[in-house]
């Protein structure tokens, strides 16, 4: 980065800093990701400086014939290792695709149906602030009081609402989704079914997790998270859907230009294509099994420590834990592994009586730390180290009152911010992180 150290010193400075965050916490979000140098290259290359409005050998500029050859095989890749007719590899990130989605196949007011946010959908998938829930007419179905998809629900909802469009695939669900189940539900009703596999592409690639492919007619995914590309997206039509609606790609590739997007980002696509290559090899297969097993062996030592796990444990790359029995509220539980060099997201559970931005749990996963190459035995450790810093804010409930509950939480971040044990544990992350070298 030497231009960079000459012409911005402070924004070169800045990216040293979070290299360094990066290599010295464990990264335990469980939609984050560490790509490889090969994808970065080609996110930092000159396709950054072309327009291609268009798609391959259809473009309102000249200059493209580079240009598309790189979607091309982008989109080849996505294909092949999918294995689905059409693709489109545009959409800037996964909201955007779903919005394209949504806006390709529904008119204003038409119904759309999703999981709610608060049991583990997407904002996107029909949300009230979201674009999704307040142009289209979205009803939202719940998860069982164990925490596992009630299908009985979900089908008797779509009986009686009839969407237009169902979608499934989520953000915090840590079990396998029975997409067959979706499919014969929306085939029952007419509707069109979409799979968000944003979260679980990886392990769909890598054959962790079934894939959505046979029963669905849509599928979109972001390529930043499991799938460890550059931050991105892709929309895909299957052969149920060219069955269902043989428009369905052109009227996809318009709701994404001219509906909702301009040019598209031909370094990213690039980046893409470098990253669907990478997971059709062998290691990335290994990778995917990885992850789960190293979700699974986290799932139950933490279970050891009476963790509370929502659905019991998981299937997937991805933990949620319900906090309410360690007494401790999911930001000030999230904050304190933080400050111990864990970093974890807040989450809601099922039923939270919580407002989003105080949720009673956490949700974390493994894909990151197992790209760094971390195994069985390292998930003990973590583990141990997650309940040593739990145990330091268990007991320290937040205030119902809204009010007292803002005072509260600025006071006890200060406390929290200089515990001895949670900067102990800071210390002993960054010496056993350095043992597991990021790309
Ligand atoms: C992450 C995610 C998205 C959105 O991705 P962004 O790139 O953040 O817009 C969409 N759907 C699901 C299920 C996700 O988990």
């Amino acid at each position: 980065m030497k231009a960079l150290i000459k012409t911005d010193p402070q924004i070169y400075k800045l990216i040293k800093d979070e290299e360094k965050r990066q290599k010295e916490v464990l990264e335990m979000i469980p939609s984050e990701n560490y790509t490889s140098k090969a994808v970065m290259e080609a996110l930092g290359s000159v396709l950054t400086n072309k327009y291609s409005e268009g798609y391959p050998r259809r473009r309102y500029y000249q200059g493209n014939n580079v240009i598309d050859q790189v979607e091309s095989l982008a989109q080849d890749r996505a294909k092949k290792l999918f294995d689905v007719p059409y693709v489109n590899v545009q959409p800037l990130s996964g909201s955007p695709a779903n919005a394209a989605v949504e806006f390709a196949i529904l008119n204003p007011g038409d119904t759309l149906m999703g999981l709610k946010l608060a049991f583990g959908g997407h904002l996107t998938h029909g949300l009230p602030l979201n674009l999704s829930g307040r142009f289209f007419r979205a009803v939202q179905y719940e998860l069982a009081g164990d925490g596992s998809l009630d299908f009985e629900a979900i089908e008797k909802m779509a009986l009686k609402e009839k969407p237009k469009l169902i979608i499934c695939g989520f953000t915090a669900y840590p079990r396998i989704i029975d997409f067959k189940k979706f499919g014969q539900i929306a085939d029952k009703v007419g509707a069109y079914l979409m799979a968000d596999i944003a979260h679980i592409a990886g392990l769909i690639v890598g054959g962790a997790h079934p894939s959505p492919v046979p029963f669905v007619h849509i599928v979109t995914t972001t390529t930043h998270k499991t799938l460890r590309g550059p931050r991105g997206a892709m929309i895909m039509v299957t052969e149920k859907g060219l069955r269902k609606d043989p428009d369905l790609p052109k009227k996809i590739d318009s709701a994404i230009i001219p509906g909702l997007q301009g040019g598209p980002h031909d370094n990213q696509t690039a980046a893409i294509a470098v990253s669907l290559y990478e997971a059709g090899l062998s290691s990335f297969k290994k990778y995917a099994q990885q992850v789960v097993k190293n979700a699974q062996i986290l799932a139950s030592e933490l279970l050891k420590y009476e963790f509370s796990l929502v659905s019991g444990g998981t299937d997937n790359h991805l933990i949620l834990i319900d906090l309410r029995n360690k007494k401790v509220n999911g930001a000030l539980a999230a904050f304190a592994l933080e400050v111990a060099g864990i970093v974890v997201n807040k989450n809601g559970v099922p039923f939270d009586t919580m407002p989003p931005f105080y949720p009673s749990g956490i949700r974390l996963g493994t894909p990151a730390i197992t790209t760094r190459g971390m195994k069985e035995k390292d998930m003990k450790r973590i583990a141990s180290w997650m309940n040593q810093a739990i145990e330091e804010v268990a007991g320290k409930e937040m205030p119902k009152e809204k009010e007292a509950r803002s005072k509260y939480w600025k006071a006890i971040r200060k406390e929290v911010e200089k515990n001895k044990t949670l900067l102990q544990i800071a210390e002993e992350v960054k010496v056993f992180s350095q043992e597991f070298p990021i790309p």
